[in-house]
């Protein structure tokens, strides 16, 4: 029987970032998935990253994981989203050529050292008592490892719903992982069901482009890897047409045909990523919804339009579809549908994602009830170093809210759990401000150095912007100039007669870089990205000095551990619901504890003086 420090279940996005990062880590690692051409697949919409999503890809990437490369690689419209609002929120997100997208993690995947592949349906775990100690295939064969990672997706026990029709499957023309949900069952872990939906396919030789508004890329593309220098791939432009009262009006009609509103589906859906059947009915004063429409390659005629899910009967989909401008012949090649999945609770995991009571599993993605390939590569990012680190016997990591949107995300599922499908916004980090898409690597490459995920060759890379950006804030802070000199510079400036650097210069309203280049000579020897960088930590500076502030008193908190099996029944005055709560998410410490849902300060006083009693 072969054995690996590590194996992976599942070759989506979480599974493969997972492998990656574990591999990275030096340890040796099996990723086992239903099919070698499955790896990298994109279920749904051709496109990575936007708001919140691009920051987790940034982060991702900055710890030297794949997907920031792999976007890059197959991008086609790069866009960087909220280009208006303050650089914090501004999200870079690309369409992708799906069958590049996906050669492409095959191949880094199938080359990457440490990291063997294999093909095969995982319908067991080898069980060494309650631990678990390996997988069991469809074949029969087995394969052992200390930790295993299991990345399901929307395969446990998957069903797809079209109409009134409903059958067993893990996406379109894959099979669901059925055997696999029993053995959870047997875990006794809280569970249940989520639903997610997607699109027709539209033929585009059948769509009047000529008649559509369009969307083209920007001319400077926002990359996602700070390795990647250029976009390699032709840039294309997406066309946008609306739904109207027709479209409206047919959907109203044949609710009662769609699986959801038909009763066919229990699962809850992601209430930020409505179908089409809901958004008629939530938002029942609106009159159209606008409809792009995504081209999911350079040679490829499929069209993704984006914003009109659907598990309606095939025929209604033609239907609807052909209501609305430029569609009127469109050719649909695969019908829309909605799938419903198990997953798991994720308050049953720990910070790093292990399963709380079953040593060596790991549960990272879709699974956790999250959605998006953003959300499911970073939990997998997080489960790979933390599965390799048990392996070697190192301290579990964890990631943290103010460091990381990655931090966040996994506080909000362990601590929070969820009631709809999770995906990232920017206005999840509390700390969003020091926590932009443009300085993650700032933020973590020097962690992933120190916990061994990064590569020489990026980590040289990181040394020398790191360098460059001191420089050039250093440079910007020698010297201090009066409101007349200043003033001079074209620059509105209160004659208060207070001196000023030429970065707090830079804080100033509608400052640019130009702005200060005449008050420093020699700046234009820095790259206009370190300039452009060092400009966005400057208009931040005092926002970033006061939240700093709130950090250190967080950290504070959070040095305060709760012993674990700490008795919360014991404290009177908690009430039942909070006690419970606890006794579920068993926070590690008091911040945690302070995040759980429904937690007042005065309960939170209670546990700090029940902890400080038995000390
Ligand atoms: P997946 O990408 O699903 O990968 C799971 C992998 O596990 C697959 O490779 C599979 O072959 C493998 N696998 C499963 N079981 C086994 C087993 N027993 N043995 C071996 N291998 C196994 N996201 C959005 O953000 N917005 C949307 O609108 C959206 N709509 C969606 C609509 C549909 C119909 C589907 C299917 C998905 C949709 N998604 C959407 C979700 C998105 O696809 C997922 O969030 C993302 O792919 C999750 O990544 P993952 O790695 O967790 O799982």
């Amino acid at each position: 029987m072969k054995h690996f420090g590590v194996v992976v279940i599942g070759g989506g996005h979480a599974g493969t970032e997972a492998a990656h990062a574990s591999a990275r880590m030096g340890v040796s690692t099996a990723l086992v998935t239903m099919k070698r051409s499955g790896i990298g697949v994109m279920s749904c919409n051709p496109a990575i990253g936007g708001l919140g999503k691009g920051h987790l890809v940034r982060e991702i990437d900055a710890m030297d994981g794949v997907m920031g490369r792999v976007a890059d690689a197959s991008g086609i419209q790069f866009r960087l989203l909220n280009r208006r609002k303050g650089p914090a929120v501004q999200g870079p997100r690309t369409q992708s050529d799906r069958a590049v997208y996906q050669s492409t993690m095959l191949r880094i995947t199938e080359e990457m050292p440490n990291l063997n592949v294999v093909e095969g349906e995982v319908i067991d775990f080898r069980m060494d008592g309650d631990d678990v100690s390996g997988v069991i295939l469809r074949d029969g064969s087995e394969i052992s490892a200390s930790a295993v990672i299991l990345t399901t997706g929307t395969f446990l026990r998957g069903v797809i719903h079209i109409g009134d029709s409903s059958y067993s499957g893990g996406r379109m023309g894959d099979e669901a992982s059925v055997p696999l949900a029993d053995r959870m069952d047997s875990f006794a872990l809280p569970m249940g069901r989520l639903k997610t939906g997607t699109p027709p396919r539209l033929d585009g030789r059948t769509i009047r482009w000529d008649i559509l508004d369009v969307q083209d890329a920007d001319a400077e593309p926002s990359l996602f890897s700070f390795l990647s220098t250029f976009a390699p791939l032709r840039q294309i432009a997406c066309g946008i047409t609306h739904t109207n009262s027709e479209t409206h009006d047919i959907i109203r009609e044949n609710l009662g045909r769609s699986a959801m509103y038909g009763g066919h589906i229990e699962g809850v859906g992601p209430r930020y990523c409505p179908s089409i059947e809901d958004k008629i009915v939530r938002f029942a004063d609106k009159d159209s919804h606008q409809v792009f429409l995504e081209p999911e390659g350079l040679n490829d005629h499929t069209i993704y339009p984006n914003g009109i899910s659907t598990s309606l009967p095939a025929d209604i989909q033609v239907e609807y579809v052909r209501s609305m401008v430029g569609l009127e012949n469109a050719k649909i090649l695969q019908p829309g549908y909605a799938i419903e999945y198990d997953y798991v609770d994720p308050r049953s995991l720990n910070a790093d994602l292990a399963v709380r009571g079953i040593q060596g599993l790991y549960l990272a993605g879709q699974i956790n009830g999250t959605t998006g390939y953003e959300e499911a590569a970073a939990q997998g990012l997080v489960a790979g170093i933390n599965a390799a680190h048990s392996v070697v016997g190192r301290e579990p990591v964890r990631f943290r809210r103010d460091e990381s949107y990655i931090g966040v995300m996994i506080d909000d599922l362990t601590t929070r759990g969820v009631t709809e499908p999770y995906r990232m916004f920017t206005s999840r980090a509390e700390f969003r401000l020091s926590l932009r898409a443009d300085n993650a690597d700032q933020r973590l490459t020097e962690l992933g150095r120190n916990l061994g995920c990064v590569s020489d060759a990026r980590y040289a890379v990181f040394e020398r912007k790191r360098a460059a950006l001191d420089g050039l804030r250093t440079r910007l802070q020698e010297e201090q100039f009066t409101p007349k000199q200043i003033a001079e510079q074209g620059i509105r400036i209160n004659q208060d007669g207070t001196k000023r650097t030429p970065f707090q210069v830079l804080a100033f309203p509608d400052v640019t870089f130009d702005h200060v280049k005449n008050l420093v000579p020699d700046l234009d020897n820095y790259a206009s990205e370190i300039q452009e960088q060092v400009a966005r930590d400057a208009l931040y500076a005092n926002y970033i000095a006061r939240q700093r502030k709130d950090i250190e008193k967080l950290r504070k908190d959070e040095q305060l551990k709760i012993p674990a099996g700490f008795d919360y029944s014991a404290i009177s005055g908690l009430s039942s619901e909070l006690q419970s709560k606890l006794m579920t998410v068993q926070p590690s410490d008091l911040a945690q504890a302070g995040r759980i849902d429904g937690m007042t300060p005065a309960a939170l006083a209670l546990i700090l003086g029940r902890i400080r009693y038995l000390e």
